[in-house]
């Protein structure tokens, strides 16, 4: 699928993507789960597929781990608002087992479209789909809280998905310490360090 890119709004993008696309969930789930409003800080989150709750409200982390990821952005000093979430895959997973390569694939175009309008200071990939996505054959437990260089130079910090730290609970204070270092760093580059287009040009390549 080739990619569409001169939208006015992120929801306009959406909508697009949502009616041309070929991944096949889209058939059993009950609709798309995307994010409509862009974020002030520039700083976008990437998790993995959405859950029941996000399917039955279109929007993305809005169950637990969604619960879990506002309380360690609070920690940081940030609100949901401030920042962009979205995931690799757009549809719910059933029984929410995880994402195929083919389903990956099939969205493949619609995150790149996502990434490209936003422009992001830095990514936050959130669990494995995400990271891979952007590094391939990186294990979570050797990447998580650095970060790392991106052919886009869009700069990628490692995270553990939130949903792990509710089923280990040992995992909540290493995602506290990871997301003091995601503040670290947020701390020590400017605000105006977003990549350029045809940087991130360079992500569609991956
Ligand atoms: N887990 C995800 O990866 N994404 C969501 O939107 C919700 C839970």
């Amino acid at each position: 699928m080739s990619m569409k890119t001169d939208f006015k709004t992120i929801k306009e993008l959406h909508e697009y993507y949502a009616q041309n696309n070929q991944c096949k969930l889209k058939y059993i789930a009950t609709q798309p789960v995307y994010e409509v409003k862009l974020p002030s800080s520039g700083i976008v989150f990437i998790g993995e597929a959405p859950g029941r709750n996000e399917d039955l409200q279109g929007r993305p982390f809005v169950g637990q781990a969604g619960k879990f990821l506002n309380e360690l952005l609070q920690t940081i000093g940030y609100s949901r608002e401030d920042v962009y979430v979205t995931n690799v895959v757009k549809y719910r997973p059933p029984q929410n087992r995880e994402p195929l390569d083919s389903e990956k694939e099939a969205c493949r175009v619609w995150l790149n479209a996502e990434l490209l309008f936003i422009k992001p200071r830095i990514i936050v990939t959130l669990g494995r789909h995400a990271l891979t996505r952007f590094i391939p054959n990186s294990s979570i437990t050797a990447s998580h809280g650095e970060l790392f260089e991106h052919p886009s130079h869009i700069p990628i910090f490692s995270m553990y998905h939130p949903a792990a730290a509710l089923y280990n609970p040992n995992l909540k204070q290493v995602m506290f310490d990871d997301f003091k270092k995601l503040k670290e760093f947020l701390d020590s580059t400017p605000n105006n360090s977003s990549a350029k287009i045809e940087q991130i040009n360079d992500i569609l390549n991956l």
